[in-house]
Parts: C-alpha cells; sequence; structure tokens
C-alpha cells in the first residue's frame, strides 16, 4: 500500500512540497513541531527505508534528524551542495542554524543571480557554537528544503588551518574549503630590514617549495610583470618581503591543497585561499607573488581573500579612505584575471554598503562576498521586538564581556562608548543595533551569550534566544530578507 501527503491529518509547509519519481516529500507541523513528511509512490515503499519515522500509516513522518536530512540530500539533488567556480557568489554563513529561509528569500528576490552558499561556518565558529559540520550543513538542508530551493548552494568549510579541519568537513558534503594559512603569515615582515629579511628567507622550508634561494631571485629580483593596467615590479626588498611574509604560508597552502585532492578522490571540490585575517595589508606585488608562487606549485585556486588596505571589520561599515580602496580592490582584481581567473574574495563582508558597489564594478563579477555574524544581529533585532527584556538581559551581558571576546576579532569599539543598558528606554534598543559601538559588542560577544549558564547550570540566555525565533521564523526570515537584498544587489548589477 503506498500513501499521500494529503491523506495526513497534518498542516504541510506548502513552499516544501515536492516529487521525485518514487515518493513525494514535504514539513509538516505536528503539534508545534516541524516534522519531515514522505509518502512513497505505488510499488515504490522501498524509498522509505532511507528514512527514520513512523510509517504505520502508509506515510513516513519523522523527525528532521541527521539521517532524514542525508537521505533526502540522497534523493534530491540540488539539496546536495556543489562546486560554483568562478560564478559571481555569495556565502550567507548562519551560526544559529536557523537563517537559511531567510538567505534563500533575499537571493530570490535579487533574481537568482548569485550563485549562493548556505551551509558555510568556519571551524572557529562551530567551536564557539558547539555546532559540528554535520549540523552545519543539515540546518542548511533543512532551511532549503522547506523553501523549496532548487538553484543548488555551495558549502563552505571555512578558515580551515589543519589537514584535521578538512578531514573534519570533507565526509560531511562541504564542496568549497577555505584555507587559511594566516598562523604561517609573518606579518612583522613588513617592519624588517634587509638583513632580517635574507636572515628569513634564508630559513624558509626550502624543501616544501620545490624551491631554492637563488632560484627564487632568478624569478623576481629586478624584473617587472605588466598586468592590465599595472606594472608589478620586484626589487630585492620587494622580493625578500613578500617571500619573508608569505613563503610559510604558500607551503602550507600547497600541503593543505595536495591533502584535500588527495581525501576528495574524485568528488570535485574547490578551494579558496585567505590571508584575510592578518595584521597587515597584502600588496599587490605580494598577492602577485603568493599567486604566481601557488601556481608553480600547482595548486587551483577558485577565489582568494587578500587583506584589503583599511579596516574591514566585523558587522559594520567599510573604515579607511575608500580611494584608497578602490585603488587597492582594482590592483587585486587584475591580479586575479591575470593569474586565474579567480574570484577576489570580500571576508568579513557584513554590511560593508560603501564597498559593494566598488568590488562588484571592479572585479566584474569575478567576486565572492561572505558574511557571517549579520545574521546572528539580525537575530538579536528579532528578539529585541519580540521580547524587549530578554535582548536587554543579552545586551547587558555583551557589555560585560566584550574586553576577553574582542581579542580574536578585529574591531574597535569601546565599551566607554557603548550605552548602558540600563539607559536605554525599551523603544531605543533596537536602535543599539545601528550604534557602532553596541553593534561590534553584540557580534563578537555571541559564542558567550549561547553558552552562558546561569546559576542553575542552565544556559542563561539560548533556550529562550532558539524559543524566540523558532516560534517566530517568520519575523526572523523578514528581518534576514531584507538585510541581505541590501547585500545582494549590488552584485547582481
Ligand atoms: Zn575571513
Amino acid at each position: 500500500m503506498s500513501g499521500s501527503l494529503s491523506q495526513l491529518n497534518l498542516e504541510l509547509v506548502a513552499a516544501s512540497q515536492v516529487r521525485d519519481e518514487a515518493a513525494e516529500f514535504a514539513l509538516v507541523r505536528d503539534s508545534g513541531r516541524v516534522r519531515l513528511a514522505v509518502a512513497a509512490a505505488d510499488g515504490a515503499r522501498g524509498v522509505l527505508g532511507a528514512f527514520e519515522g513512523d510509517a504505520s500509516s502508509g506515510v513516513l513522518v519523522g523527525p528532521l534528524s541527521a539521517r532524514n536530512a542525508a537521505a533526502l540530500r540522497s534523493r534530491l539533488e540540488w539539496l546536495r551542495p556543489r562546486p560554483l567556480g568562478t560564478r559571481t557568489s555569495a556565502g550567507l554563513g548562519d551560526r544559529l542554524g536557523l537563517a537559511t529561509p531567510g538567505h534563500v528569500r533575499a537571493v530570490r528576490a535579487v533574481g537568482g543571480k548569485i550563485a549562493p552558499i548556505f551551509p558555510q561556518q568556519s571551524i572557529r565558529e562551530m567551536a564557539r557554537t558547539q555546532r559540528t559540520p554535520t549540523e552545519v550543513m543539515d540546518d542548511a538542508t533543512w532551511g532549503l528544503f522547506g523553501e523549496g530551493w532548487k538553484g543548488g548552494t555551495g558549502a563552505d568549510a571555512d578558515h580551515l588551518k589543519t589537514t584535521e579541519d578538512i578531514d573534519a568537513t570533507l565526509p560531511v558534503g562541504f564542496t568549497m574549503f577555505t584555507i587559511d594559512p594566516s598562523a604561517h603569515v609573518d606579518s612583522g615582515a613588513d617592519e624588517d630590514d634587509l638583513a632580517t629579511l635574507a636572515a628569513k628567507v634564508a630559513a624558509l622550508p626550502w624543501k616544501e617549495l620545490e624551491d631554492g634561494e637563488a632560484a627564487l631571485r632568478q624569478r623576481y629580483v629586478g624584473r617587472s610583470f605588466a598586468v592590465e593596467h599595472l606594472k608589478v615590479a620586484f626589487d630585492e626588498a620587494v622580493v625578500l618581503r613578500a617571500a619573508a611574509k608569505y613563503g610559510k604560508a604558500v607551503s602550507h597552502v600547497a600541503k593543505m591543497s595536495r591533502h584535500l585532492l588527495k581525501m576528495a578522490g574524485v568528488r570535485p571540490v574547490e578551494l579558496e585561499v585567505s590571508v584575510d585575517e592578518t595584521d597587515t595589508p597584502t600588496t599587490p606585488a605580494e598577492h602577485y607573488w603568493v599567486a604566481s608562487e601557488l601556481r608553480r606549485l600547482g595548486v587551483a585556486w577558485v577565489s582568494l581573500a587578500p587583506r584589503f588596505v583599511g579596516r574591514f571589520e566585523k558587522g559594520v561599515d567599510y573604515i579607511g579612505d575608500l580611494g584608497e580602496l578602490e585603488t587597492d580592490i582594482a590592483a587585486h582584481a587584475a591580479i586575479a584575471r591575470h593569474f586565474g581567473p579567480y574570484k577576489l574574495s570580500l571576508h568579513s563582508g557584513s554590511d560593508k554598503f560603501s564597498v559593494y558597489p566598488i568590488a562588484a564594478r571592479l572585479a566584474k563579477g569575478l567576486v565572492h562576498l561572505k558574511t557571517a555574524g549579520t545574521s546572528y544581529l539580525e537575530a538579536l533585532r528579532t528578539i529585541a521586538a519580540l521580547d524587549p527584556a530578554c535582548f536587554r538581559a543579552i545586551y547587558a551581558f555583551a557589555r560585560e564581556r566584550y574586553d576577553t571576546d574582542k581579542a580574536t576579532y578585529h574591531v574597535s569599539a569601546e565599551l566607554a562608548r557603548a550605552p548602558l543598558a540600563a539607559d536605554v528606554p525599551e523603544a531605543d534598543l533596537p536602535g543599539l543595533l545601528e550604534h557602532f559601538h553596541a553593534r561590534e559588542i553584540l557580534h563578537v560577544t555571541f559564542g558567550s551569550v549561547l553558552k552562558e549558564t546561569g546559576p542553575d547550570g542552565k544556559p542563561r540566555f539560548k533556550d529562550r534566544f532558539f524559543e524566540l525565533l523558532r516560534n517566530n521564523p517568520e519575523a526572523y526570515a523578514d528581518n534576514l530578507e531584507r538585510h541581505f537584498i541590501k547585500h545582494l544587489k549590488p552584485f547582481v548589477g
């Protein structure tokens, strides 16, 4: 006997309803909880075997579990992440696991011209939010499925630092691997004299670099290379500085890339190189040097995130001279076209509204926008409207945590310049999300907010936080959609 979803006495989530040759699938609401329903076509009951749940009525109704997410991905190919290549793309990171529906609506609203990455989280943020790579993937799967998104997605295992990070994310189905060699970047080289640089270069891992100092000098010193409008010139100091600063990082990326390709086997994967989280900017000559050396070592990548001039702080607009940034992006984009073409990747891309039109124009579509924390801030905006007291308590706690939590982020907010929680009238609470100092304070403390326990040992904010968002999914999705349209529109031209 086979079943049909219409025979269920449960409310169907209409957007999720979909069928393939063997079954019908949908999300259903079952006394306040969302569940998966699968109805097999005649003679195809075997389909249900991959899913878990109660199938005694003829239709399987089961939990939004890892097994059911994996079974759905294996049946419905549009739920399976794929490499995106050099298409204009945006990564919409979701630390809470509830943002994908709003992200999907924003991508739809701008016309679906941007290749989206819904599952995206850095190893650091996974640790901070106590989520596993599988949970990151599955939360996105349920969001895509619930919204009926068939436009495909990439999946970015972000800021991977070790081969173990690759091993933890590759089997889960991630397709984009962002290699972060920043621990191997020597930003101090910017200030070194020639003798110090020479000593650093002599100590590089030459064997791993499949190179020698004399050969390096021969390839670069005294030479200049034409790249579109640029002339990238290398004198001895420029070469030694680039090699001292990035030599170990190049070797590390090559090692990570080889490991990834070996472990991936025939599975298609793509690589991003990110050196954005370093203390000093990547000069165009250094970008040229890194790209040229990675290519010499046989590394292939689809995008690269330089550390641009000025400050890309979390969750706020660009800080610095936009004219200088424009010149910088133009140079990096030209180098990316020259060696790839590959995309320029804008990390810490949340809320950089003054940068988007510049980057979109100069990169000519070869651009990847990466955002993460701003979706958490939209969750806070949602909570501020639904439960002002809860939001006020979170903000007061965030102020207490800020000086500790800011250590691993590039932020410049000052506690003294953010209002005290008790001083803000209720009607002005959402306005804290537009206040530079309050906004950064709220942004970098998310891990502490979610982890903090009260005297009873229970989470102090987390349960209420998730309860509010889960019970008001439309309110959160509306805020995300509105906010992300502003992020994506400049890139659709
Ligand atoms: Zn980054």
